[in-house]
């Protein structure tokens, strides 16, 4: 078995206790091959870029990088954040592009590239994270790195003319044919990549993962849709009765329903539609009247960006419009918290709502609908609600699927979830809970490896 090394912006440590299922499904592949873990160190450095930290634990290498603050604002916040994030979440119209923004992206994906280059050895695997270091192959192959390389892209990919409204976008998304595999989490997104190669990079596809390009030169691409650790977490949420703050929710609710959202504070998760649609169903079914509350947890994210500061500002009107409008003394419909919480808290609050609400306006997977499934109680289990727009979709044939942007569709999908008999629940959850149990986080790893291994047959 090749020596696997990881590559993503952030590296999750051993010490830290925010490591989510990514982070234990990618130390579990490094803890079976050996090997190393690089990443940015999470440190915003005084001076330049490139002082590097060294640990290991249990067999697995970590090695980090600091960052210049120049290099942090300008790879991360700039051309990441407000460029590539939007671009890929089907948002032109928040794309913020600047020359010098891209030129520090490609600078640290060059200088990630530099002190791995000596550390590649020609018979490791190496494994790429997300939109962050899209060039990286490109310049590790610039170094003689010679090892295979694998790509994963978690958010999704647009189609071929949203990112043409990106100014070179040759540069950074032509890269990605230097990979010897190239993943997504859908058939969609492997189809606008492949659109996309065969638009602007005058490219062909072979056979269904085969990709050739004009040179001849040939690579992989395929779908590889993200899972969780769904056993884990079924058992975890079973057992989370015994958190105080569970219990304290349960009681809280009373004899009403509680339906659910758990999402960062992100333009992607359509909060403000999922807020009015909540509206919407208050006034069009005035009978539901104080029996459902619904939870909004959203913690801050990324509050650098002037996009998500406005965001969180209208969330906190709406809330208080809603509330205002339709609360009596003894029932607040929305309850809105901007924190966050262990997972084995998440899960419990997951396991007591009747209803899931995720409706993104878009998503690469959406991994909190596939918790809120494992979360169930198998008995009694909650009904999700779920965007067409989110990569879980595709999967989660038992959701009521909706379209987010349609608030009357969302209420009407809300009012039959509240009313749905417990054998209809049962029926939809058991098919889900099979999915997701089948294709889990391990068989996720081990799939992509598999093929990476074999990308060059
Ligand atoms: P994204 O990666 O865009 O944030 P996902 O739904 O794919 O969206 O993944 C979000 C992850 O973050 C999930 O594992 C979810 O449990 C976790 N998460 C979201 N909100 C919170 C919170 N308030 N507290 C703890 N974890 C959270």
């Amino acid at each position: 078995m090749s020596r696997l090394v990881v590559v993503s912006n952030r590296v999750a440590l051993p010490d830290s206790s925010q490591n989510g299922g990514l982070a234990t499904a990618l130390d579990a592949a490094l803890k079976e091959a050996g090997g190393l873990w690089f990443g940015w160190s999470g440190k915003v450095a005084r001076g330049h870029s490139g002082e590097l930290h060294r640990t290991s634990a249990e067999g697995i290498d970590y090695l980090t990088i600091d960052l210049s603050r120049e290099d942090y604002e300008g790879y991360y916040n700039g051309f990441s954040n407000r460029t590539l994030w939007p671009l890929l979440h089907f948002r032109l119209d928040l794309v913020d592009y600047n020359a010098t923004t891209q030129a520090a992206y490609r600078g640290v994906n060059a200088l990630f590239a530099e002190h791995l280059a000596r550390e590649v050895r020609d018979d490791d695997v190496v494994w790429i994270h997300d939109y962050h270091l899209l060039p990286l192959a490109q310049e590790l192959r610039r170094r003689g790195v010679r090892a295979r390389l694998g790509f994963f892209l978690h958010v999704p990919f647009p189609s071929a003319d949203i990112i043409a409204g990106l100014p070179h976008h040759e540069k950074t998304f032509g890269a990605l044919a230097a990979y010897d595999l190239v993943g997504f989490q859908t058939e969609r997104d492997l189809e606008r990549f492949q659109d996309y190669i065969r638009l602007f990079r005058g490219g062909q596809v072979v056979d269904r993962g085969q990709l050739r390009e004009q040179d001849g030169r040939c690579f992989r691409a395929n779908a590889f849709p993200i899972g969780i650790d769904a056993r884990g977490l079924s058992a975890l949420a079973g057992n989370a009765m015994r958190i105080a703050s569970v219990r304290r929710l349960q009681s809280s609710l009373g004899s009403r329903a509680l339906a659910i959202g758990v999402d960062r504070l992100d333009y992607s998760k359509g909060l403000p539609e999922r807020f009015r649609a909540f509206e919407r169903f208050l006034d069009r079914h005035p009978d539901q009247h104080g029996r459902l509350t619904y939870l909004q947890i959203a913690p801050v994210s990324r509050g650098g960006v002037a996009s998500y500061r406005a965001l969180r500002q209208e969330l906190e009107q709406f809330a208080g419009h809603i509330n205002g409008g339709h609360a009596d003394p003894d029932w607040t419909p929305v309850r809105y918290v901007n924190r966050t919480y262990p997972h084995a808290t998440l899960t419990g609050f997951y396991r007591l709502a009747r209803i899931g609400l995720v409706t993104p306006l878009r998503d690469g997977m959406n991994l909190v609908a596939k918790e809120f499934v494992a979360a169930q109680d198998p008995e009694d289990p909650g009904a999700l609600v779920l965007s067409i727009f989110a990569g879980a979709a595709r999967e989660l044939d038992g959701a009521l699927l909706i379209n987010p942007f349609d608030s009357d569709g969302v209420a009407d999908a809300i009012s039959t979830a509240l009313k749905m008999p417990v054998e209809a629940r049962r029926e939809r959850w058991q098919s889900m809970m099979t999915r997701i149990c089948d294709y889990d986080i391990h068989a996720w790893r081990k799939d992509f490896l598999r093929s990476l291994e074999h990308a060059r047959d």
